[in-house]
């Protein structure tokens, strides 16, 4: 339990504006955007500094309490999620773009900073920031590089990670570090920052993010397929690929998913399909003519029921703007909505259609599918109640095989949304106990004491003092 003196030294270096102690204040702070996962904070401070981290994160130690960092809390995994009470540490007034260096093509950003304002800031200065995840107008940077995000245009464009040229971070034994800088090229020592992508708040406290810009693409073009089959716009993926086309973006959306959105955003999706296809080719105006035309022939041979280019930038838009939705849309069908991150290699989409569909027979229930199918990434969405311990029983049995499935084919157990706390159990069946075991040593070479963010990723207690078993085992990025 925090004292009092300690919310009193916490107001004195942040300022009574800065730090909420009072349990209404605490209660929506609790959650992060993952089902069934909930713990109150005993004190939530809203830094508006690296030094003020700092100092935070120095009372937190004194006190022995767990510090949990906090971009926007749109997390899926519950990162974010106090599970042992404690602090929690908001980034989100930490939101300043502090430099668009045009020559270097790089800006730098605090690290609440949200996604989509930095992409219309440097877009306002012709350049391009492509990272993209569904919750860009909410989603803080670091929260990004913490999760190593993915989004619509990850296909041709890669994850947040891809663009992270240096951190600055606080680290459990008080040090500030940055890691990384502007120049290109850096193989000075261990790459402090593509250890910290990714951690997902327990290694170190992000304050400061450079990332690289590229200049945006002179045109696009987007395509929209429906398919009476789910299986064959798996198997367009696979085949548009096959054919060395690399669309920036290649969403897919199931039946299920279609008529949410469409009660939702009615732009008039057609209710009767099994699934669409939104791809987008962008580059040059000459090549995105050419691999335009390269993907209506293979969606023609794939025998799409129907392929419709968008005519205006805005129909674009709005279809991409569609696709974001998806998640809130099928949200609003039942009062839990599980959301996993399953991800194969995308020759294996089309299989991957088929054992979702089986399962969610097997297991009586309403399963809603959208994704970055172009990464194989998809989100086997389950449409159910968390009171009724039956559904939620069968619900984990279905992830529970499908993960057999996905890892079985050599894919992973996320692909974007990280392990925190709904991934635990699955980590070791993917990366093996050694592979856990080296993550934990790299854990406690950081925070030895398990000051942050305890109990994500894996459980308490010490892996390293297990037996040893050499085994072989998977990094998983
Ligand atoms: C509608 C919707 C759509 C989404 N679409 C996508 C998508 O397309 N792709 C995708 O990858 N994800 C997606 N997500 C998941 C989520 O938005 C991302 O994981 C995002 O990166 C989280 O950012 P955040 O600021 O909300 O971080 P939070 O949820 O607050 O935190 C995420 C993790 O990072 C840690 N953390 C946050 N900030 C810091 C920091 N500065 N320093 C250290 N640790 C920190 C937290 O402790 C936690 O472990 C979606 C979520 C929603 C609700």
């Amino acid at each position: 339990m925090i004292s009092q003196t300690a919310i009193g030294h916490l107001i004195e270096k942040l300022g009574a504006e800065n730090v909420l102690h009072e349990k209404e204040d605490l209660l929506v702070l609790g959650y992060d955007s993952t089902p069934g996962v909930h713990h109150l904070p005993e004190v939530v401070v809203y830094p508006t500094s690296t030094e003020q981290v700092r100092s935070a994160m120095e009372i937190a130690r004194r006190e022995g309490l767990p510090l949990v960092p906090r971009g926007s809390g749109t997390g899926l995994s519950g990162g974010s999620v106090p599970v042992q009470g404690g602090m929690v540490l908001c980034l989100t007034r930490m939101n300043r773009i502090l430099e668009i260096d045009v020559e270097n093509l790089t800006a730098t950003c605090e690290a609440g900073v949200i996604t989509l304002d930095l992409f219309n800031a440097v877009a306002e200065k012709g350049l391009f920031y492509p990272p993209d995840p569904g919750s860009q107008k909410i989603s803080t940077l670091g929260g990004n590089v913490m999760e190593n995000a993915g989004g619509l245009r990850g296909l041709k464009y890669g994850v947040t990670g891809d663009y992270v040229m240096a951190l600055k971070a606080v680290l459990p034994d008080l040090s500030i570090i940055t890691t990384g800088g502007k120049s290109v090229k850096d193989v000075a020592g261990y790459s402090f920052k593509d250890l910290l992508v990714g951690s997902e708040g327990t290694l170190g406290i992000v304050t400061e993010v450079t990332v690289k810009l590229i200049p945006p693409p002179r045109d696009k073009r987007t395509i929209l397929a429906y398919f009476d089959d789910i299986r064959l716009a798996g198997e367009a993926v696979s085949k548009i690929i096959a054919a060395k086309i690399i669309p920036s973006t290649m969403e897919i959306m199931d039946k299920a998913t279609i008529n949410c959105v469409e009660d939702y955003v009615k732009i008039g999706l057609p209710r009767q399909m099994a699934a669409l296809l939104l791809i987008e080719v962008d580059g040059h105006p000459a090549m995105v003519a050419e691999e335009a035309e390269g993907v209506k022939g293979i969606l023609e041979a794939v025998k799409a029921a129907e392929i419709h280019l968008a005519e205006t930038a805005e129909q674009a838009a709005s279809l991409a703007a569609a696709r974001r939705t998806a998640l809130s849309a099928l949200a609003r069908v039942s009062p839990t909505t599980l959301l996993e991150d399953a991800t194969v290699p995308r020759s294996r989409l089309a299989e991957t259609f088929g054992e979702i569909e089986r399962l969610a027979e097997k297991y009586r229930l309403k399963v809603g599918t959208f994704g970055h199918a172009g990464d194989g990434n998809l989100h086997p969405t389950v449409l159910c109640d968390e009171r009724d311990a039956d559904e939620m029983k069968r619900a984990h049995a279905f992830y529970n095989e499908l993960y057999e499935k996905v890892l079985a084919w050599g894919g992973t157990v996320s692909g974007e949304h990280g392990i925190g706390l709904a991934k635990k159990e699955y980590l070791a069946r993917q990366i093996g106990e050694g592979g856990v075991r080296v993550m934990h040593r790299i854990k406690q070479a950081f925070d030895p004491e398990g000051l942050l963010n305890p109990g994500k990723i894996f459980d308490e207690g010490d892996p390293c003092t297990k037996p040893h078993v050499e085994e072989g085992f998977r990094v998983s990025h």
